[in-house]
């Protein structure tokens, strides 16, 4: 099941003790509207909504504004916080852009050691959402929801997780929905090592 909470997430407060949002019913709204869209375009999406949904383990969801993107986190103890009994939760950004390089049909960059080329869009935040989503589906169907096993391999093999996640659940939605920016892998993100090998053409 999903727990919804809207708090203003930052560095300044731990997880727990976030303060709660002075919007919140904006931000529930943004929440069912992105599930509602979601649920309509993509049966793949529909798929994780209903597993994580009519599951017995409790996601916390916080939708929040600001910074980028969002994550998931299992509940392991080495993160140092309380997760009031919950098996993880996600943080998420609706009204946040995430970006990321697609072999789109006017590249701005090219990656020298390979000759492919590349432009950066934004994605849309309900793909975010659904990405995360698709984390608690790896989280319960792989794991077994055993908070320590999945931190422990994401640690050590972040790249495997996250692109079964993308094979499994991002792309599938995004190719689904139809006008979502879709990538192949993981490391194409604006932030990553492997972005910073690009120049511009
Ligand atoms: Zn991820």
């Amino acid at each position: 099941m999903i727990r919804l909470h809207t708090r203003k997430m930052g560095d300044e407060w731990p997880y727990d003790q976030a303060p709660f949002a002075k919007d919140a019913g904006a931000l529930h709204a943004l929440y069912d509207k992105a599930r509602a869209v979601l649920m309509g375009g993509s049966a793949t999406a529909r798929r994780v909504f209903e597993l994580v949904e009519s599951s017995s383990i409790v996601i916390d969801m916080i939708v929040s504004r600001g910074k980028s993107g969002g994550y998931f986190l299992p509940a392991d103890p080495s993160y140092g916080f309380d997760f009031h009994g919950s098996s993880g939760l996600i943080v998420w950004y609706p009204e946040a852009s995430f970006e990321f390089y697609v072999e789109g049909p006017q590249p701005t960059h090219i990656n020298p050691e390979t000759g492919s080329k590349w432009c950066l869009m934004a994605a849309s935040s309900d793909l975010v959402l659904a990405h995360e989503l698709g984390h608690v589906v790896q989280y319960m169907t792989d794991f077994g929801s055993n908070a320590a096993r999945f931190h422990a391999e994401y640690k050590a093999n972040l790249l495997l997780i996250e692109n079964d996640n993308v094979r499994r659940h991002e792309r599938p939605v995004a190719q689904e929905m139809g006008n979502f920016m879709t990538r192949r892998d993981y490391r194409t993100s604006k932030d990553s090592e492997w972005s910073g090998k690009l120049i511009r053409i």
